[in-house]
């Protein structure tokens, strides 16, 4: 089995690719040689490429990223309205270039934990197939503790490692907003001190917008 994280969402559109980035350039930074898989993508290849750059573009952008379809919807219909399908075997074994010459593999999925790969394979089943704990991203807004707290307990009652929380911020927020317990920057602080302690000894933490790095920072990858 190779050692890595498999990084996954509550939801798409959560920050996941932003808080695989981050993870791979301080793995990066410390040496690691790290490899990076997004087993499979549509609408584009951008996560791909973000993180392929991010690692020092190791191997090819197509061993990052093997299926690639062109609608931005669930890989399954992307697939059908292509005329294809998602070849499941090839999720897992194109993990395989990652095994050798790394010390550790960075995997993105797609979507959130339950969302579907291929026909039958969700995010949950392939994690599960490739031995990796995740680490489990969520928008750092409103709701961010319900999301987190329902996809982790789902997580582990699959019977899955979670080795990290982070909350991502998919936008810009206006940190001069410390005193109202509304504004956004407040809401992201406190859900994210309310999700460590009810999560610890778990490390929950938070990327700021456009931050190159989570605070606080933990090494996932042991
Ligand atoms: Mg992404």
């Amino acid at each position: 089995m190779a050692r890595g994280i498999f990084v996954t969402g509550t939801d798409t559109d959560v920050g996941k690719t932003a808080v695989a980035v981050a993870l791979v350039r301080r793995l990066v930074a410390a040496g690691v040689r790290v490899g990076v898989y997004k087993p499979v993508a549509t609408g584009n290849a951008a996560d791909a490429a973000a993180l392929w750059e991010a690692a020092g573009r190791p191997l090819t952008l197509d061993q990052v990223c093997p299926q690639v379809f062109p609608a931005a919807i669930s890989p399954p219909r992307s697939a059908a309205a292509a005329g294809t399908e998602v070849d499941a075997a090839l999720l897992s074994r194109g993990l395989e270039p990652w095994t050798r010459g790394f010390d550790a593999v960075v995997v993105e999925g797609a979507g959130g934990l339950f969302s579907p790969l291929a026909d039958g394979v969700s995010n949950a089943d392939l994690a599960g197939m490739l031995g990796l704990p995740l680490v489990v991203v969520d928008a750092a807004r409103l709701g961010a503790i319900g999301r987190t707290l329902a996809t982790v307990t789902a997580a582990r009652a699959r019977g899955l490692a979670v080795a990290a929380v982070v909350l991502s911020q998919t936008t810009w927020l206006d940190e001069k907003a410390h005193a109202d317990p509304a504004s956004p920057w407040r809401i992201a602080h406190d859900s994210r001190a309310d999700l460590a302690a009810a999560l610890a000894p778990l490390p929950v933490g938070m990327l700021a917008h456009r931050a190159g790095a989570i605070e606080p920072p933990f090494d996932v990858v042991r």
